[in-house]
C-alpha cells in the first residue's frame, strides 16, 4: 500500500494526551460527522467539507511528527485517532497506522462506530484496520435503538455490529458512555448497555463520561440551536451511581 498519497483532514493535533488510550498519547483528530449528537462538545468537526475547519496532510507528514514525541509513549503511549468520527477517513487511519506497526508503535482508534457496515469496499478496509489497531476506544450512547435515533439522528446497530465484530475478532476495547442527566442516565438503558457489554470479550475498560457544558459556546458561533440549555452536568454521586448500573470497571 502506497501510504505517503494518502491524505486526510485533519483537525487539530494534541502531544500529550492522556486519557484516550494507555500511556502519554500523541492524538490526532480528524474533520467530519455525521452524527449529530445533541451533547456534543465538538461541533465544529461536523462538517467533512469546509476547508477552514481542517489541514489536509499526508499519513506520512503527520506519522513523522508525531514520531518526534516517540520518547515519551512509555507505558503502552503511542498513536490516538480520534474525531469527528475517524472512520469516516478510513484510508488514512489505516496509512498512519500501518506506518505505526511498522516500527511497533502503539495504536488507538477512538469512534463511535457510525460508519461501520459490513457491506464492500469497508469492510475489507476495516479487517486490515483490525490488523494494525492495537485498541479500539467504543462510544456506546444508548442501547435503544429509537432513543439513539433521537439522540444522534442515527440507529445504533451497526454501531453494536461493530462491537460485537470487534469482540469476535479478539481486539481490545474500551467501552465509553457519555451521562446526561435526563437523557442517557436512565436505569433501564444503564443496565442494558451493562448487559451488552457483557457479552463482548477483551473489554478493558468501562467508563462513564460525565456530561459537560464546555462545548456550548462553539454551538453558539457556529448558530446551531443547542437544545440541552436547562441540562446540567451529572453530580459525582450520579456518576457513581451509574458507573455501578453500567459496571464500569479499568483492568489493570
Ligand atoms: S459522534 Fe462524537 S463528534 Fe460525532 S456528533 Fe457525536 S459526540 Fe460529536
Amino acid at each position: 500500500m502506497m501510504t505517503e498519497s494518502v491524505l486526510g483532514k485533519v483537525h487539530s493535533i494534541e502531544t500529550f494526551g492522556a486519557v484516550d488510550g494507555p500511556g502519554v498519547r500523541f492524538i490526532i483528530f480528524l474533520q467530519g460527522c455525521r452524527m449529530r449528537c445533541r451533547y456534543c462538545h465538538n461541533p465544529e468537526t461536523w462538517q467533512g467539507n469546509q476547508k477552514e475547519q481542517y489541514t489536509l496532510r499526508s499519513a506520512e507528514d503527520v506519522f513523522k511528527e508525531a514520531l518526534r514525541y516517540r520518547t515519551y509513549w512509555k507505558n503502552g503511549g503511542g498513536i490516538t485517532i480520534s474525531g469527528g468520527e475517524a472512520l469516516l477517513q478510513l484510508d488514512f487511519v489505516l496509512a498512519v497506522f500501518s506506518l505505526a506497526k511498522k516500527i511497533g508503535v502503539h495504536t488507538t482508534l477512538d469512534t463511535a462506530g457510525n460508519p461501520f457496515t459490513r457491506e464492500e469496499p469497508f469492510f475489507s478496509k476495516f479487517k486490515q484496520l483490525c490488523d494494525v489497531t492495537d485498541l479500539f476506544i467504543l462510544d456506546l450512547k444508548e442501547m435503544d435503538d429509537e432513543k439513539h435515533k433521537k439522540l444522534t439522528g442515527y440507529s445504533n446497530k451497526n454501531i453494536l455490529d461493530m462491537a460485537t465484530y470487534l469482540s469476535d475478532q479478539g481486539k481490545h476495547m474500551w467501552i465509553r458512555h457519555v451521562l446526561v442527566p435526563g437523557l442517557t442516565d436512565e436505569e433501564s438503558g444503564l443496565i442494558a448497555l451493562r448487559e451488552f457489554i457483557q457479552t463482548l470479550q477483551n473489554v478493558d475498560r468501562v467508563e462513564v463520561l460525565p456530561y459537560h457544558v464546555l462545548g456550548v459556546p462553539e454551538w453558539e458561533r457556529l448558530h446551531i440551536p443547542y437544545t440541552l440549555r436547562n441540562v446540567n452536568p451529572p453530580t459525582a454521586e450520579e456518576v457513581k451511581r451509574a458507573e455501578k448500573l453500567m459496571g464500569a470497571f479499568v483492568r489493570a
